[in-house]
């Protein structure tokens, strides 16, 4: 879509709004331009003894000719000078007076007009971008989305505020001057306008020239402030490896480059003001000096070359009016290169938003129409279910599951083998690339995407909390649940005397995300808002993997009464904490290698058992590393079931032997 098809598009229901900002602009430019009339009126009758030739304005003229005598006038004039004079004064005072309502309409209107626009494309993306798969946002950078929404509409904000109404009165202001010269004598205005082209270039060239200097120290100084931050962050790192003068260095050669634009623009700057106000001074000062000469009359005409001003063309008042004008001149100029910016800015904002809005949105609404119930049971199954993320290789190849209602299944199995793929495609967060996941036998592709997501309550490995109160976050999933309900699902989860204990109790706010609690705390409040969402299915992905002991077992309390009733699946990477689950999925790259309950697997001698047996010895490591005789060894990384072939250095270490190498975590 092209930039004035996307600003029609979206100011749409704003036409008049539009029409009359466009209207004002033009009176404002046509009292701009007849303001040089009054004093012209006032020059010419005293010195020349002209008439004003205003059309329609005779006869107001006539009923104030008994202001003043007639004694010194001409025999063909027929008004007397009082009666130009205080005419030409009201005129004025009028012209002003209007000139500052239509401002005052035309600004708050534009503004208006900018921000209705504003609100319109940031509400319009942003509900486009909440509808958009997980699959395309996986692919961007949320700053950049973020920057879309804020910085992208904002430009196209300030060119509806500024840019369009300016070019709108500049191209209007050079028109109506240079016709109204034109028509008070051609010849003079090709004379006034002999520094018009020069001006223009000067003015374009040093205002991009500017702006581009402008960017690049913005952008420099932003260089500076990213290197000194890294720097400081790291400051640690920066002195125990001795680098504070390397870092030195690299700093000054930013310093430097934010130094060299700045000092560029700032040179610019000093020549560019100088610069017009010389042209303009010579401009004036041909307009004066032959102007002056000609309107007192005495070479009667003036001659340069090919061009002749002819005799009494020029008047004391003409001269009056293009002296004003020629100050009109430079500003719409100036105006102009700017907004070649900001369109350009803008151009490219709706070109990013547009990007956005292009990207087709999650299916909401089912092909084959839903008849089923509200509540499903819960019975998931996979049908030979492949999946791959786009542009990537198969993370599922081929898995078929079946979890009748109410059963818990753990997924188990080495990081990077699908199991969060796996759980992903049942709320449909992904589409799978064939086979079939189906609840309650139904294809999930089948429901109205709300309701099968109303449907499935999810708890993470960090829980995010949303901006608001506490109260508000455990209603999330049910925002009409009475205080009672919050809070049983509070106490549940264990949770509630923390929230009593919060100055503010269950009102008491969400601070950036809940950084105002503690891990622990932020998964028992997801749990509390999973047990008062009630739905039937539950996904637990790893829900302790980034707790400590104490809080894991916190957590592990609440889960106990979320999980009673529910179809469970729960991925975990603590194998010895699965002992109540009903059926324990081992998946092994994409596929489900075993299957069965914690004491079939254990006892079978395969991929499970091998697993437990792995783990066991892998604490029985840690323990070991703890006298401080060997290097220590981190366990896991949160969300990292490391239960890899053990590297022959830590079997050393695990058996007794010498540990020789220094070990790694993620070592393989
Ligand atoms: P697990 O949960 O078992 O650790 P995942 O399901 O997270 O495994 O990942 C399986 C594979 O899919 C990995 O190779 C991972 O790199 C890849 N993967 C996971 N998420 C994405 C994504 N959003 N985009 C592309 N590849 C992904």
């Amino acid at each position: 879509m092209s930039f004035p098809r996307f600003l029609i598009t979206h100011l749409r229901g704003q036409r008049l709004r539009v029409s009359v900002a466009v209207a004002m602009t033009f009176g404002l430019v046509a009292t701009d331009i007849l303001s040089a009339f009054p004093l012209k009126f006032i020059l010419d009758k005293v010195a020349h003894h002209q008439d004003p030739t205003i059309p329609f304005a005779g006869g107001l003229l006539g009923r104030l000719d008994s202001l003043g005598g007639r004694d010194e006038l001409l025999p063909a004039e027929v008004h007397t000078q009082m009666a130009v004079i205080v005419f030409s004064g009201a005129m004025f005072l009028v012209l002003s007076v209007l000139n500052a309502l239509m401002t005052h309409l035309q600004l708050r209107i534009a503004a208006s007009t900018a921000q209705n626009l504003g609100r319109r494309l940031r509400t319009t993306v942003f509900a486009h971008l909440a509808r958009l798969p997980l699959d395309w946002h996986g692919r961007q950078r949320t700053g950049d989305l973020v920057q879309r929404i804020t910085g992208n509409v904002a430009d196209i904000e300030k060119l509806v505020t500024d840019g369009l109404v300016d070019l709108l009165s500049g191209i209007l202001t050079l028109l109506g001057i240079v016709a109204v010269m034109a028509m008070l004598s051609w010849q003079f205005t090709v004379v006034s306008m002999v520094i018009a082209p020069p001006l223009f270039l000067i003015v374009v060239r040093y205002t991009l020239a500017i702006k581009a200097a402008a960017k690049r120290t913005a952008k420099a100084a932003g260089q500076v402030a990213e290197v000194a931050s890294e720097d400081l962050t790291a400051i640690a790192e920066v002195k125990g490896f001795t680098l504070e003068e390397r870092e030195e260095a690299n700093f000054a050669r930013h310093a430097d480059r934010q130094r060299a634009a700045g000092a560029r623009g700032g040179r610019l700057q000093s020549e560019f003001s100088p610069l017009v106000l010389i042209l303009l001074a010579v401009g004036n000062a041909t307009l004066i000096t032959v102007g002056g000469w000609l309107a007192a009359g005495h070479g009667h005409r003036f001659s340069l070359g090919v061009l002749t001003v002819p005799e009494g063309a020029v008047t004391v008042g003409s001269l009056t009016v293009f002296l004003a004008y020629s100050k009109l001149l430079y500003q719409p100029m100036k105006n102009l290169s700017k907004l070649m910016n900001l369109t350009s800015s803008a151009a490219s904002g709706a070109e990013r938003l547009q990007e956005i809005l292009d990207e087709i949105p999650e299916m909401i609404e089912p092909v084959r129409v839903y008849r089923g119930g509200e509540r499903l049971r819960g019975e998931v199954t996979l049908r030979n279910v492949v999946f791959g993320y786009e542009g990537g290789e198969q993370v599922l190849r081929g898995v078929d599951l079946h979890v009748p209602a109410g059963r818990r299944v753990a997924l188990v199995g080495l990081s990077g083998s699908g199991k969060t793929t796996l759980v992903k495609l049942i709320p449909r967060f992904f589409e799978a690339w064939a086979g079939e996941v189906l609840v309650d036998g139904v294809d999930v592709d089948d429901y109205p995407l709300d309701l099968l997501r109303d449907n499935i309550s999810l708890v993470l490995q960090e829980s995010v909390l949303f901006e608001g109160t506490v109260r508000e976050n455990i209603a999330l999933g049910r925002p009409d649940a009475t205080d009672e309900e919050v809070a049983a699902a509070a106490r549940k989860a264990h949770i509630h005397d923390t929230i009593l204990g919060l100055t503010g109790g269950y009102e008491a706010r969400v601070r950036e995300g809940g950084k105002n609690f503690s891990g622990g705390q932020r998964q028992r409040l997801a749990i509390a808002r999973a047990i008062l969402r009630d739905a039937p299915i539950l996904i637990l992905d790893e829900p302790t993997a980034s707790l400590d002991v104490e809080a894991e077992a916190e957590v592990m309390r609440a889960l106990q009464t979320l999980v009673r009733g529910r179809t469970v699946l729960m991925i975990s990477h603590r194998l010895s904490t699965l002992g109540s689950v009903d059926e324990i999925v081992v998946l092994d790259r994409g596929r489900i290698v075993e299957q069965g309950t914690y004491a079939e697997l254990s006892r079978a001698g395969g991929a499970f058992a091998r697993m437990l047996d792995e783990q066991n010895r892998f604490s029985a490591g840690v323990g070991r590393d703890r006298t401080g005789t060997h290097t220590v060894v981190r366990p896991a990384a949160a969300g990292e079931t490391r239960i890899l072939p053990v590297p022959p250095a830590w079997r050393r270490l695990i058996d007794g032997g010498p540990a020789d190498q220094p070990l790694q975590e993620g070592a393989r």
